[in-house]
């Protein structure tokens, strides 16, 4: 299946005034009418699994219920192009990574598979991540406006996997980077968007104590030690053994419990096997939990963030950290690496806090084992934080004025 299921949103636009405000909402409104007619038309290379697949199952639903057709296609390939991609994906974030021609040359073969089996009723298309990012060379023949949506920190590309990419993403309208941070030098037009949660979702929401306490149950987890989390994909540059090692630091002083829960995704061939590296690491710890999770597990997600005590995000290598926003907006104190978009979210000693390395993650969960209430602010200032920023709203509004700047070639004016 190429095109993502028509999914009713049961959440109504109107829903969010009492969250962001009523003339936010007519703001979208009066923005979105001014597209209307157009058709937007997404492309990226999941519907399940990590950050772009998250924001892309609400985005969607919401413009079109604020009536711009809004359609969401992924390209499709055998799992030798997803090695190859994930191999771009970590070379892009600064990995040293073995690219062939050979690989190259897959990657060109099965973009010219998806130019010929794909549909373009898009009048503008965004175009998710490094993947389908070569559909660009039919733009002639396709018409539109193109906007390469990179979710990846490029600010320090390997440069053979940058300059072979680079010769598609310069025939793009624009590209949207999540940080100023990332941005290239590029003959095209750069825009900066955050990328954000949906406080409405499933995974946001907020639930009924019993129903937490079910999930907790579901997985053997009771709340009689303090819970620190980490959610993630079973991806190297998540840090999942270096999570362990921090955690074990502090065990030697607190009594607390672990919890890495993470789920593979299709464009994402490496997970199983960084999943066993993770479970030979814990070695059978009874207070290292480590939870496979199956795709739609959005509730339970949630359970276990509004359950834990402390929220960590120790990756090597981040382009924002979706998982950090979904944390901040439950109040919850997170300790995170300061890499990638992270410092966006993380104001260290503000909305969370920053470390560089295992013995600094140690140092500051055993900070916030030792000092609650110190947790309880941080996590207050990040709610408030990710309500002024981080908000699919606000992502809307960013997504519409840039469309409006591209048609009518100006720069970005905020209403
Ligand atoms: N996620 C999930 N199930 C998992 C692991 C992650 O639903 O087993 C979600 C997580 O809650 C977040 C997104 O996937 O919404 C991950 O986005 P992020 O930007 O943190 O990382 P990415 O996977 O895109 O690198």
């Amino acid at each position: 299946m190429r095109k993502a299921p028509a999914k009713a949103s049961k959440v109504n636009i109107r829903d969010y005034e009492p969250i962001v405000g009523r003339s936010y909402i007519e703001e979208l409104r009066m923005l979105a009418d001014k597209l209307s007619g157009k058709t937007i038309q997404n492309i990226n290379s999941t519907f399940v699994g990590g950050g772009v697949a998250e924001i892309l199952s609400h985005l969607v639903p919401l413009l079109n219920q604020l009536g711009i057709d809004t359609r969401w296609h992924i390209i499709t390939g055998e799992t030798q192009f997803f090695e190859v991609t994930k191999k771009f994906h970590n070379a892009l974030h600064g990995k040293i990574e073995h690219v062939s021609d050979n690989d190259f040359a897959l990657f060109l073969e099965t973009t010219e598979k998806n130019l010929s089996e794909l549909e373009f009723p898009g009048d503008i298309l965004f175009i998710h991540d490094p993947q389908p990012a070569a559909l660009i060379s039919k733009k002639k023949d396709i018409g539109g406006k193109w906007i390469w949506r990179c979710h990846i920190d490029i600010s320090h590309p390997d440069s053979k996997v940058w300059q072979f990419l680079k010769q598609y993403i310069v025939n793009y309208d624009a590209v949207v980077f999540s940080s100023p941070n990332f941005v290239q030098e590029l003959p095209i037009r750069q825009f900066f968007a955050p990328p954000s949660i949906d406080p409405l979702s499933d995974k946001n929401k907020e639930l009924l104590p019993e129903s937490i306490d079910a999930i907790l149950a579901k997985y053997g987890l009771t709340r009689d030690k303090p819970m620190i989390l980490q959610v993630s994909r079973f991806d190297r540059l998540k840090d999942p053994l270096g999570v362990i090692q921090a955690f074990e630091l502090v065990r030697k002083n607190f009594a607390c419990q672990l919890v890495l829960a993470g789920g593979t995704a299709s464009d994402d061939p490496e997970s199983q096997e960084v999943l066993e590296e993770v479970r030979e690491r814990a070695g059978g710890n009874p207070d290292i939990h480590i939870l496979s999770m199956p795709p739609e597990s959005d509730i339970d997600i949630n359970a276990l963030q509004t359950a834990a005590t402390i929220i960590m995000q120790k990756s090597l290598r981040e382009g924002f950290a979706l998982t950090i926003t979904e944390a901040l907006w439950k109040a919850k104190p997170v300790v995170a690496s300061a890499v990638g978009g992270i410092p966006l979210q993380i104001r260290n000693k503000f909305t969370g806090l920053l470390c560089h390395s295992v013995e600094g993650a140690a140092y500051a969960l055993r900070q916030l084992l030792a000092n609650p209430d110190y947790g309880h602010w941080l996590g207050h200032n990040g709610r408030e934080h990710v309500r002024q920023h981080f908000l699919i709203t606000r992502e809307i509004k960013d997504y519409l004025l840039m469309i409006l700047a591209l048609e009518r070639n100006e720069d970005i004016i905020y209403l």
